[in-house]
């Protein structure tokens, strides 16, 4: 792809395999977000077509929003100077104002409008006091209300401008567009929405061993779960996917099939063959195209992994295992395409803490990542557990899991009831 804003050409930052140390996930994020340039193209959608987009552009509020002071209740606005400060009031009610339908007469001292919620504030008037704390009364055979003490002058008013002031940003560029966004562009009568288009994502995996679903096993053989795992985590995050199927492992295939991906797609994604194995054709084919690095990250599971420039394309070589796959795509992969993009709220959410109910072997040096459950005791109180086995090839763990435990590098093991930080899989979005 040729339609990114490259960075200055030149040397890639990248360390390479015969480096002794490990790279910590903090600087192997730190170069990612360097060789990774962003995509400058925009389109014009419909905003009933946005969803999960991100916005290309400043949005400052065209007028105010709400556009004018209204009732936040059912009830009778009135002034304040008229709300009593013993005993109690009574006020005539002059008229009905409802929300599209205002009250358009003007009051004299001593009237009340009866209003409805979102109905525009009549003229002199500043104060609703709600339905359930007047009482209804007549006075000469016009309707009347009565009012204790206790309220105060202002109250239950919306005013206009307290959702958005005119000419305030509403939202800045780089916010991905969930249905809060959608909604407040909404309130600004905005029909159609500047985005950055969507990033291509071109992904193959690697191995003699792989079977697709429905292909016989021969012995030794296993089915291709990461093209599943990879194909499902990208379209939850709305980019533009092609699947390149199952390459194997042979160096001619293996070329061919990342000159393709990267001819195509803004980011090139495979698993497996990025180890020093001697199938591990992946990794001598990019050896041979130059601008990766082989990076053995300071991180369990996930330590080989490949990252570089395939021409303009952005490339990850992800390791086999099916855990680690998850594991480096959701901590290095998806912070590259939220910077692909511009975005400016931070991904993935951020991490709370609980007590681990285990206790967890850690060695120094390394960030971990332990398949948990968050869950809450009979107390009502947040804790987490770990699944259980922690090898990267085990699938199941990631299913049982509803976050992950993330012990940072200078960590060492800890007893049960330590606190940990927990990134959880779920959330509002
Ligand atoms: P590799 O990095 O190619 O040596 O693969 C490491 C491990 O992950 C091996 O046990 C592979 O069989 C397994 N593996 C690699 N790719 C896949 C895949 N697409 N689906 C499931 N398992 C895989
Ligand atoms: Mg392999």
């Amino acid at each position: 792809m040729s339609n990114t804003n490259s960075p200055a050409a030149g040397h890639l930052d990248l360390c390479y395999e015969n480096d002794p140390d490990l790279l910590p996930v903090a600087e192997a994020r730190r170069r990612i977000e360097a060789h990774t340039p962003r995509i400058v193209e925009r389109e014009l959608l419909p905003l009933g077509a946005a969803l999960n987009r991100v916005l290309a552009e400043d949005v400052p509020a065209p007028f105010d929003v709400p556009g004018h002071t209204n009732s936040a209740v059912d009830g009778y606005a009135l002034a304040g100077r008229d709300l009593p400060t013993d005993g109690e009031t009574q006020l005539r009610v002059a008229g009905q104002a409802f929300a599209g339908k205002p009250y358009s007469g003007t009051l004299a001292a001593g009237q009340c409008v009866h209003i409805m919620t979102g109905a525009v504030m009549p003229e002199s008037t500043d104060t609703v006091v709600m339905h359930e704390h007047v009482q209804l009364c007549s006075a000469g055979g016009d309707a009347c209300i009565r009012i204790a003490a206790g309220h105060r002058a202002g109250q239950n008013v919306r005013a206009a401008g307290e959702d958005l002031q005119s000419g305030s940003l509403a939202l800045a560029r780089g916010t991905r567009l969930l249905p809060a966004e959608l909604g407040l562009l909404a309130s600004m009568g905005m029909a159609r929405v500047p985005v950055i288009r969507k990033p291509k994502v071109a992904f193959f995996s690697t191995g003699d061993e792989l079977r697709s679903c429905g292909e016989p096993l021969r012995s030794g053989d296993v089915y291709d779960s990461n093209r599943y795992t990879l194909h499902a985590m990208l379209e939850r995050l709305n980019v533009e996917i092609e699947d390149l199927g199952v390459i194997r492992d042979q160096p001619q295939a293996v070329h061919e099939a990342l000159v393709e991906a990267a001819s195509r797609a803004d980011l090139v994604l495979t698993t497996g063959g990025v180890s020093a194995g001697e199938a591990d054709y992946v990794k001598r084919t990019l050896m041979e195209l130059g601008q990766v690095g082989f990076w053995k990250i300071a991180i369990r599971p996930g330590r080989p992994l490949a990252f570089g420039r395939l021409g303009d394309s952005v490339f990850f070589g992800l390791p086999g295992n099916p855990v680690a796959v998850m594991v480096t795509f959701y901590q290095f992969v998806q912070g590259a395409l939220a910077h692909m993009l511009g975005e400016n709220n931070t991904r993935p959410l951020p991490l709370l803490e609980a007590p681990c109910v285990e206790p967890l072997r850690k060695k120094s040096g390394r960030t971990e990542y332990y398949r948990a459950i968050l869950s809450r005791n009979a107390q009502g109180q947040l804790q987490v557990r770990p699944t259980g086995k922690t090898g990267s090839g085990l699938l199941h763990t990631m299913s049982d899991a509803n976050c992950f435990i993330v012990l940072e590098e200078n960590s060492t093991s800890l007893e049960p009831g330590a606190v940990v930080k927990v990134q959880p899989f779920f959330g509002l979005i």
